[in-house]
């Protein structure tokens, strides 16, 4: 099953390459499963008590934990080969400007004699684990992000607390115990403010955001901060004269709406520290794939096999860096004529290589060679997806799109 750009008309491809860009900007933000404006937000509901809990650096935090010589150096995790990516940098690399997704040759220049670790998933989803048992004893409620982060709501928790600044001290505190690793927390009313919040006292430090000063806090907030708004996004609202919370508040509903599609009602919500979304433990995805459009049509097999690398390994990242694997590949072939064919293949089991997903990616590819025409957009997706632990999909969360 694939959706997106493809299934929009082929006049209106500009429009769904931007709004694929969008999509892979949702990355970090999931659709709101419900988005109230003023009007629809239950006046006498209680106040709830969300705390988002991000672990600090925290592939480059296990690294130097396990690691002696690598404490107070610049380090990234990932790979420093040509076409490396940074996966995460600790906070000596961060001082020179290295992130997170950046290519390792930009790091490296930035950051001379910064040093590329080898990432050691098994080791990240074992300290994960360890976090994620501390949640629960403190809530079922526990929507996690990713390895190193999640929500959980403690209206109603475990230990009958009733401060949730005490609830995150005390995790942050049994955390750092039981792994020897430091957590930020924020507090809040809700998830989109309890996510900001998390990273106001980075690293080990925590912030709580309450009903009263909430709307303050986003009014002051330039929007490219946003949970939510990517580069692209903070660009276009630009452009629309949006910069801050403030600026996002003045426009009504409608014409986010119009200009912003589907996440309008949800920028219009948080605009006013409003969000509904509740923290939901089985949230999974369907499958996670990633596209892209390129500048020249292609017509080489050996091209196009070089622009699927790049793609299967966004996927594969994304997977690995949330827990997830699957044994679906898809490839999305769009040609020229804006006319597009899908090629897909399940194993018996599931992915457990990148090298596998290219492989069979490159297979799928080969079946439509020699392309009937010059090809414009390529795309692959994992699905079957399957989480550590969890069981297979089940819930209504929309596939991922990631943009190159
Ligand atoms: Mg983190």
């Amino acid at each position: 099953m694939q959706t997106g750009a493809s299934d929009r008309p082929e006049t209106a491809a500009r429009a769904a390459a931007r709004e694929a860009q969008d999509l892979a900007e949702a990355l970090a933000a999931p659709v709101p499963d419900a988005v109230p404006g003023e009007s629809v937000e239950p006046r006498d509901a209680p106040v709830r008590k969300i705390i988002h809990v991000d672990m600090d650096a925290f592939y480059a935090s296990v690294e130097q934990r396990d690691n002696p010589e690598l404490r107070g150096k610049p380090l990234a995790v990932g790979g420093s080969a040509a076409r490396g990516v940074v996966a995460a940098a600790s906070y000596e690399a961060r001082v020179f400007g290295v992130h997170s997704a950046m290519a390792s040759v930009t790091a490296k220049r930035k950051c001379p004699d910064l040093i590329f670790v080898k990432p050691r998933f098994e080791v990240y989803r074992a300290v994960s684990q360890q976090i994620r048992e501390i949640f629960a004893e403190y809530t079922p409620l526990i929507e996690p992000l990713s390895l190193d982060e999640a929500y959980l709501d403690v209206t109603e928790n475990l230990k009958g607390m009733e401060i949730a600044t005490e609830i995150a001290a005390e995790i942050r505190a049994r955390i750092f115990a039981a792994t020897g690793l430091t957590a930020s927390a924020g507090i809040s009313y809700n998830k989109f403010l309890a996510k900001m919040a998390s990273d106001q006292r980075k690293p080990n430090g925590q912030f709580v955001i309450t009903p009263k000063n909430g709307p303050a806090f986003v009014e002051a907030l330039p929007v490219k901060k946003f949970h939510g708004v990517g580069p692209a996004t903070a660009e276009r609202m630009k452009k629309h004269g949006i910069e801050t919370g403030l600026d996002l508040k003045t426009k009504p509903l409608a014409y986010l709406q119009q200009h912003f599609g589907k996440s309008g009602a949800y920028f219009h919500g948080i605009a006013r520290g409003i969000d509904e979304r509740r923290v939901r433990p089985d949230r999974i995805r369907k499958s996670v794939g990633a596209e892209d459009t390129f500048s020249e049509d292609i017509s080489d097999l050996v091209l196009a096999e070089a622009e699927l690398r790049p793609l299967a390994e966004k996927v594969w990242r994304y997977c690995e860096a949330h827990d997830i694997t699957g044994k679906t590949v898809t490839v999305k072939i769009k040609y020229a004529d804006f006319t597009q064919a899908t090629r897909a293949r399940t194993l018996a089991a599931n992915f457990a290589r990148i090298d596998d997903v290219l492989e069979v990616a490159d297979q799928l590819l080969a079946t439509v060679h020699p392309f009937r025409r010059p090809v414009r957009l390529l795309g692959v997706t994992l699905s079957s997806l399957t989480t550590n632990g969890a069981s297979p999909d089940t819930s209504e969360e929309p596939q991922l799109d990631l943009g190159l």
